[in-house]
């Protein structure tokens, strides 16, 4: 087999050894049922268990309250961005407030404005999206159906506190990149949703954990798969969900709670995975994108001193097994992401090679 290399892929991402080889032991056919579970019905007994485990392990690591339920789609957190306002803000005669701190909440704007009137409460585009708003310039409307937050920009590296504070309107919050890092308070949210490929798996399915009074405004008459509550009645089984894909994100939650020990152990080997990168970015040479502020756990964005520097770095990274480096074109140079299940020893290397690669060129 060829060797694992370092894979800094903002997503799909690395995902942890053990998950790998669980779902290697199981492929050819599950334990006492013989069945791949890229085979198995989504009626079969298994995975009633399946969802069951999931479902009771998020509520354990995440502490979900009682009054949120838990739903898995598929289209992506792409589709989540139309959803949100075909589900909360059609019919309203209210505004949706959006917080825009980088490119995927300028994209969940462009949806909402489809389905009604999108307040952009902040957008930090003429800053090229490298900091947070603060308190004083967020515009909220009166009477919002709600407010949308991405709470970590996976583009710009930009990533708020777990906890942020906006005001009296249900908060709605993209947390595809940053879901699972660092434990949270989930009775500040009214709807968080994550797409998969990042902190919990792989791509095909899409969490939402949504509290009930949400699912009470629904407006009638919402194609059916498009509408929330077709998901949370019919316990995400109403047509054939992505079963291998929750059942890898089973895989990652059992890993969270037996081999790391929790959300606040996962964020303290978050926060020193990260400092490793930053203190070299605080140095010369680097120029890292996000202020310092608000620098995200997952995403380590910065630049080199010209094109031709970066490439060269790229290619001396790749002799390292570092690879998928290369930052957005919006925002250029580098891009780290170091999810959950990047090993320490991956940021490590990535740390010595900036080291040196900065003695030999500055
Ligand atoms: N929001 C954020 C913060 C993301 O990072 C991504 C994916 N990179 C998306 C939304 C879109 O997710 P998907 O590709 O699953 O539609």
């Amino acid at each position: 087999m060829t060797p694992r290399v370092f894979n800094f892929s903002p997503g799909p991402a690395v995902l942890p050894l053990s998950v790998l080889e669980q779902a290697q032991r199981d492929m050819l056919g599950l334990p006492g049922i013989g069945i791949s579970p890229l085979e198995i019905s989504h009626r079969h007994k298994w995975f009633d268990g399946v969802l069951a485990t999931t479902k009771s392990l998020m509520r354990e690591l995440l502490g979900i309250p009682a009054n949120y339920q838990i739903v898995f789609m598929q289209g992506g957190s792409n589709l989540q961005f139309s959803m949100l306002p075909m589900n909360f803000l059609r019919g309203t005669n209210l505004p949706a407030d959006y917080v825009v701190t980088g490119t995927w909440g300028s994209k969940a704007v462009a949806e909402a404005q489809r389905e009604g009137t999108v307040n952009v409460a902040w957008d930090g585009k003429k800053s090229n999206y490298n900091h947070l708003p603060p308190a004083a310039e967020v515009r909220l409307s009166p009477q919002a159906a709600y407010t949308h937050i991405t709470t970590n920009e996976t583009i710009q590296g930009v990533q708020f506190p777990a906890n942020p504070d906006f005001g009296a309107a249900p908060l709605i919050a993209d947390m595809s990149s940053d879901f699972l890092c660092r434990p949270l308070d989930v009775s500040k949210y009214a709807l968080i949703y994550a797409c998969a490929q990042k902190n919990a798996g792989i791509a095909g399915v899409t969490i939402a954990i949504i509290r009930d009074d949400l699912l009470e405004r629904i407006p009638a008459g919402l194609p059916t798969m498009l509408d929330y509550r077709t998901f949370s009645k019919n316990d995400s089984v109403f047509n054939t969900p992505p079963v291998f894909a929750i059942y890898v994100f089973q895989l990652v939650l059992q890993w969270l709670k037996n081999d790391i020990g929790g959300l606040a152990k996962m964020q303290s080997r978050n926060v020193e995975k990260c400092q490793l990168l930053y203190e070299v970015l605080d140095g010369k040479f680097y120029e890292g994108h996000a202020a310092t502020d608000c620098r995200s756990l997952m995403n380590v964005t910065f630049r080199l001193p010209s094109e031709e520097l970066e490439k060269a770095f790229i290619k001396g990274a790749e002799a390292r097994q570092l690879f998928e480096l290369k930052g957005h074109r919006s925002v250029g140079g580098m891009r780290a992401s170091i999810y959950n299940a990047m090993p320490l020893e991956g940021v490590r290397l990535l740390r010595d090679w900036m080291v040196e690669f900065r003695g030999q060129h500055a």
